[in-house]
């Protein structure tokens, strides 16, 4: 299993060495694709990835640093589906959205481009739940929802439990504080992917420590201010944590073992 990082920043001003947050797990081949921040296919093409290998997209919630890419992901899909690259590989896409109104808005907005957006392939889209979203032979998806959007029922925003290969990584999404992780945390974690966008750097860390959940690493994504200011100061107060913590890097591919 490798995961693909796209994009690793947080919501800001386009900045040179990061844009908003995406990233990809390849397993078998077949892709399971994570938020789409601005650019992500793009970038994911010039990696050397075949967006026709993408297999199912989970978006954590409908603000622009995750979804801003998400209509050029499914048009560059399509796009390579009509110059003759084939399908996708199950036959069909399958995309997890969490806000129907948001999901309507972008499909109004992509029938009026070329062709009506007309698929070749199917395309299902579903409405995001707590629970087990998704489940095939090399990956399992359950949600969680957050607060980081709104504080009661619908539910908008979520956290991602997934199970892969024996490991069980879990991506925060945005959060309204890290307690929005615990339902998942308490079961404990291979890797955490944690957003770093609210907070400083070190608060997950420290709440992971001081309830003693079993996370054997954590990979900060979605990188705000703290890590933007001065990466290597961030690096330094970390390296005394008992606890093998990582900044992602735009670009970077992972081997998860
Ligand atoms: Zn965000």
């Amino acid at each position: 299993m490798k995961l693909y990082c796209f994009g690793t920043g947080a919501g800001t001003e386009p900045i040179k060495e990061r844009k908003h947050v995406s990233f990809a797990l390849e397993i078998n081949n077949q892709f399971y694709w994570f938020d789409a921040g601005e650019g992500c296919s793009y970038t994911a093409s010039m990696m050397g990835v075949d967006l026709l290998k993408v297999k199912a997209i989970f978006i954590s919630h409908s603000h622009m640093d995750h979804v801003g890419g998400l209509g050029n992901l499914l048009w560059n899909i399509r796009k390579n589906t009509l110059i003759g690259k084939g399908f996708p590989i199950a036959g069909q896409l399958d995309v997890y959205y969490p806000n129907q109104r948001s999901w309507d808005g972008l499909m109004m907005m992509l029938q009026e481009t070329e062709g009506g957006f007309k698929l070749g392939y199917k395309m299902n889209a579903s409405l995001i739940q707590d629970g087990i979203i998704y489940q095939d032979e090399n990956i399992k998806v359950e949600a969680n929802h957050n607060y980081h959007m709104q504080k009661e029922e619908p539910w908008t925003s979520y956290s991602f439990r997934i199970t892969a290969e024996n490991k069980v990584i879990i991506y925060s999404g945005d959060v309204d504080s890290y307690d929005d992780l615990i339902p998942f945390l308490r079961d404990g974690c291979d890797i955490l992917m944690c957003e770093t966008g609210h907070f400083n750097a070190n608060v997950i860390a420290d709440m992971v420590l001081a309830n003693k959940y079993k996370v054997d690493k954590m990979y900060y994504i979605h990188c705000g201010n703290d890590i933007l200011a001065d990466k290597q100061r961030v690096l330094s107060r970390l390296s005394s944590y008992n606890i093998a913590i990582k900044i992602t890097e735009d670009k970077e591919i992972i081997e998860i073992i």
